[in-house]
């Protein structure tokens, strides 16, 4: 429904250079629902490192605009989400693995510096949303793999909420999904995500004020995530290149 405008005065009021339609504002485009639902499916693995983000696809999915849509993808890229080839479109990120060891490098100085500041600022209301989700994190089922990846990031977002700098918040996010990229891309097959023991270790040692023990418990922590990942690229690709022709090769001999 469209309301009649009031009549403005008419101030000098400083216009947008461009005005696109459906485009969104950039101040609040963390909060877009497109971005958001890219930034979930991410974080949750349902969209791999290398997928295809096919403009006109994303469009209907999202019932908006490509204009929106490209939008979206731009802001992604700047993040590191997303990479835009020329003529080819747009993917989902795929780090080298360099960039996936500097991830985790990073996580280890900003998680073990969030990890102490939450201790240093721990109230009454920080403690009970802790044990909140710890106890979340307890009752819900393992099986929902995607639940449980969202509820296991969930934590480590938490964390660098109650060390309240929103600076550093803002980081973390950033790097739980960049996370979530790096272990898509070089994860073994079949390892388990977050051992579900290290979250409950770490958030008993916030309660009890331990940020020796804390520090300790994250840092290890995040060292685990990073044993899952193997270097892939380059050497194996070989290798299966290998694998592949010596068996054709074998078979040629064998059928003469
Ligand atoms: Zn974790």
């Amino acid at each position: 429904m469209k309301r009649s405008r009031p009549l403005k005065r008419k101030t000098k009021r400083p216009e947008p250079k461009r005005s696109e339609p459906e485009a969104v504002d950039p101040r609040s485009i963390d909060d877009d629902a497109v971005v958001q639902g890219i930034l979930t499916a991410i974080s949750q693995k349902r969209l791999k490192p290398g997928a295809k983000l096919g403009e006109d696809k994303l469009a209907a999915a999202f019932g908006t605009t490509r204009i929106h849509i490209r939008q979206a993808l731009s802001h992604l890229a700047s993040r590191k989400v997303v990479m835009q080839i020329p003529n080819r479109g747009a993917f989902v990120y795929r780090p080298t693995w360099e960039e996936a060891q500097d991830i985790f490098a990073a996580r280890r100085i900003i998680e073990t510096a969030t990890v102490a500041a939450a201790i240093d600022r721990l109230d009454k209301s920080g403690k009970a949303e802790l044990k909140a989700h710890m106890e979340l994190e307890a009752r819900h089922d393992r099986n929902d793999r995607w639940a449980s990846l969202s509820l296991t990031a969930e934590f480590h977002i938490l964390v660098a909420k109650l060390a309240g700098n929103q600076v550093l918040l803002d980081m973390s996010r950033e790097l739980m999904l960049r996370t979530s990229l790096a272990i898509a891309t070089f994860e073994q097959p079949g390892e388990p995500d977050c051992s579900p023991d290290a979250h409950p270790d770490i958030g008993a040692l916030i309660l009890a004020r331990d940020k020796a023990g804390a520090i300790h418990a994250m840092r290890h922590h995040i060292e685990e995530m990073e044993q899952r990942i193997r270097p892939r690229e380059g050497e194996d690709e070989v290798d299966e290149l290998t694998a592949i022709f010596q068996e054709i090769g074998a078979r040629a001999r064998a059928g003469g």
